[in-house]
């Protein structure tokens, strides 16, 4: 359920306002009664943000696994890259042909 803040512009009273999908009209200032409102943050961005948190902290730990991981393909691609200089012959060169 998104629920959103909103700042009332007549008396400056913050509040929270859980907004059903199917709700039409705009929120009114629990203070002063006034539907003149600013609408700040959502709930979801708070939550978002502790989420965000969670995310970074995941991300950080796959990429700390991905640099081994990387490490290791670089080193076999090079490997690889070595093995292959050493065996494959450098590309035929087009023959030329007369007539
Ligand atoms: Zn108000």
């Amino acid at each position: 359920m998104p629920i959103f803040e909103y700042a009332c512009r007549a008396c400056g009273h913050q509040f929270e306002h859980l907004r059903l999908p199917a709700a039409t009209t705009d929120p009114a200032c629990p203070e002063c009664g006034s539907g003149d409102l600013d609408k700040l943050m959502s709930g979801f961005a708070l939550s978002t943000r502790d989420l965000t948190k969670a995310r970074v902290q995941a991300a950080r730990q796959q990429i700390a696994q991905s640099k081994d991981t990387k490490d290791k393909q670089i080193a076999e691609a090079e490997y690889v890259r070595h093995h292959m200089e050493d065996h494959v012959p450098p590309p035929a060169k087009p023959r030329r042909r007369s007539g």
